[in-house]
């Protein structure tokens, strides 16, 4: 009888958690880590998972660690830190899936790490906020190297709709960031546009309906409709973390003007302390 595949996972935040609880559901095995306990313990209520109290612990345990967190700091704290991936002792063999937004240099420093040891690395970002974890159907973009993405191919079947090899590490991440400055452009316009309706007279609530309705609608401006048109701010994808992709961006050559101008748009709702807020909170920075 062949062995069942172990999953190890770092990262229970807005997006992690989702995407555990889609593992399960398709029958792997999950061992998980979480900085906070606290949310890996709420997790147990409702998922069959396994906790353990650090990352090096997660390899004993693994066929396949994936982490989902914050930014690059994070993610080097979990592979190089004191208890860290990378200063586990266990012989186990595994290959090593990072699907947080991080910058393509960060990935390309890890990945040469885990090469020292024998282990593949794969960056692997995803398209696609929490409800498309929740109904796995991410779209998940990756580098590295090919035949560790034919490995993982059928466990990304549990997470997303589609993923797509993309060439050596770090090329995941430059096709993330690309498509994280069209969405916060997309972001900005959308708010410029509910700014301008308003100071004439036209409120969200009319104005939304009609661009949803014409060509300049998309998924996002329907998702995000109900939101400003009932001012909830809350987080599903935080100002502050595509700030970060945007510096990302930046840091790696953007300097067209609306992504400047962009850049400039978060940075300041980032300092006017609306880093926490949903990225669409950008509206409540342009209408003052
Ligand atoms: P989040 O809710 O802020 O969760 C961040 C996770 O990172 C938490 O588990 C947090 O642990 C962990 N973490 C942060 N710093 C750490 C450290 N130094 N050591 C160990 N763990 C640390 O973020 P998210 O929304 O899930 O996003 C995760 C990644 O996906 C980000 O790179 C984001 O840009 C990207 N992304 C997000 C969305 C979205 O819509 N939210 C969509 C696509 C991509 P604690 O619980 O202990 O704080």
């Amino acid at each position: 009888m062949s062995k069942k595949i172990q999953i190890g996972w770092i990262g229970l935040g807005n997006m992690g958690n989702p995407m555990v609880k889609n593992l399960v559901k398709a029958g792997y095995d999950v061992t998980v880590y979480n900085r906070n306990p606290i949310k890996s313990n709420k997790l147990k209520e409702t998922t069959n998972i396994n906790i353990v109290g650090s990352a090096a612990a997660v390899v004993e345990k693994s066929d396949f660690i994936f982490t989902m967190l914050s930014d690059d700091a994070a993610l080097k704290e979990v592979y190089h830190g004191p208890a860290g991936i990378l200063s586990a002792t266990s012989e186990r063999t595994f290959i090593a899936i990072d699907m947080s937004t991080v910058s393509p240099e960060t990935t390309k420093l890890i990945a040469e790490a885990c090469a020292e040891k024998g282990i593949s690395y794969l960056d692997a970002p995803v398209s696609g906020s929490v409800k498309p974890a929740e109904e796995a159907q991410l779209v998940i973009m990756v580098g590295g190297n090919e035949e560790a993405y034919e490995q993982v191919k059928p466990i990304f079947g549990a997470l997303g709709k589609s993923s797509t090899y993309l060439g050596p590490n770090g090329s995941g991440n430059v096709a993330k960031l690309a498509i994280n400055l069209f969405l916060g452009i997309t972001a900005q316009g959308l708010a410029e546009a509910v700014v301008f309706a308003d100071k004439n007279g036209i409120p969200a609530s009319q104005l939304l309906p009609l661009i949803n309705a014409g060509a300049v609608g998309s998924a996002l401006t329907k998702l995000k409709s109900d939101n400003i048109i009932n001012d909830n701010f809350s987080a599903a994808f935080a100002l502050k973390l595509l700030a970060k992709d945007i510096r990302l961006a930046t840091a790696n050559g953007m300097d067209t003007p609306i992504g400047k101008s962009l850049s400039a748009t978060l940075e300041g709702a980032v300092e006017k302390g609306l880093g926490e807020e949903d990225m669409i909170a950008v509206l409540k920075y342009l209408k003052d």
